[in-house]
């Protein structure tokens, strides 16, 4: 077996805890271009699925490759509940939000985002392609490509794990605290979900909203992609058939700062938080 390079080991690490679940990613030179093959490492590939990422000059291209026995998986996809196509529904639009081209086709006939509720559930055939163009943005002529595979890989997998039930809910985690009497973050299983985490970070990033706190600027490497997430809409005004959009429904807060939302029942508002600690008079602190 081929040694694994060191993008293919990073960019698996960052999908690696993106979604909670092992990747096998490998990289593919195809003539002077980049590209790299992701699969989920504990399904057999030939009955789940992988990703070709594929690099040109100006684009990223990725596509969903089902494995030769894949039917029972294209299957379950199509089977997938509400709340499921709803999540899948989240990172599409987001993805699109930010440009990216999409191409979907259930049952080979072209298939609107819009249409999620009226899609059939008997997939025999599911095709999913996500470009990008161009991926150079004006202020740097360099492509950051592992960061461009990370980013658009992430929405791709996120729609396709969306569907599945392969990403485990985190249910015993708790980002609270317990020590000493101090603040106990109730967190919901909307902030507790790894793909409604994930879709958040991807498109808010990982810096705290409240005090521009970012664990990779103060820890370097280790901080890589730390960031709690905030789900802003009180438990009590959800309603079944809720959309999450991780634009504004999700919001990456430091632990300190999630502790302080929460310190407030309902929580606080990110706006308030901020405004409460710009008004501190930090020489009566001591
Ligand atoms: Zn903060
Ligand atoms: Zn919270």
């Amino acid at each position: 077996m081929m040694s694994q390079s060191n993008l293919a080991r990073q960019l698996q690490m960052r999908f690696d805890s993106m979604f909670s679940i092992p990747f096998i990613v490998t990289q593919i030179n195809t003539g002077s271009h980049l590209g790299f093959d992701v699969y989920p490492a504990d399904t057999d590939r030939e009955y789940g699925f992988g990703l070709e990422i594929r690099f040109t000059a100006f684009r990223i291209s990725i596509k969903f490759i089902p494995g030769r026995f894949s039917a029972h998986m294209i299957r379950q996809m199509g089977n997938a509940s509400t709340e499921k196509r709803l999540s899948f529904v989240s990172y599409y639009s987001a993805a699109l939000n930010e440009r990216g081209e999409m191409n979907l086709l259930i049952n080979e006939i072209p298939s609107a985002i819009t249409d999620f509720k009226q899609w059939p559930t008997d997939w025999y055939h599911f095709e999913l392609r996500l470009t990008r163009m161009p991926i150079v943005s004006d202020d740097h002529d360099e492509v950051d490509y592992l960061h461009v595979a990370e980013h658009w890989g992430g929405y791709m997998l996120g729609m396709i794990l969306s569907l599945l039930d392969v990403v485990p809910l985190d249910d015993k985690h708790d980002e609270g605290y317990s020590e000493g009497g101090a603040v106990q973050i109730q967190s919901n299983r909307y902030e507790r979900n790894p793909l409604n985490r994930t879709a958040c970070i991807l498109v808010q990033g990982c810096t705290c909203k409240v005090c521009n706190m970012n664990f990779l600027a103060t820890y370097g490497e280790l901080g890589s992609g730390f960031i709690h997430v905030h789900h802003t809409t009180p438990v009590s005004q959800l309603t079944t058939g809720y959309i999450i959009d991780p634009l504004t429904d999700l919001v990456p807060v430091c632990p300190n700062c999630h502790a302080m939302l929460h310190k407030d029942n309902p929580p606080l508002s990110v706006r308030r938080l901020r405004e409460i600690m710009e008004s501190v008079d930090l020489t009566k602190t001591e």
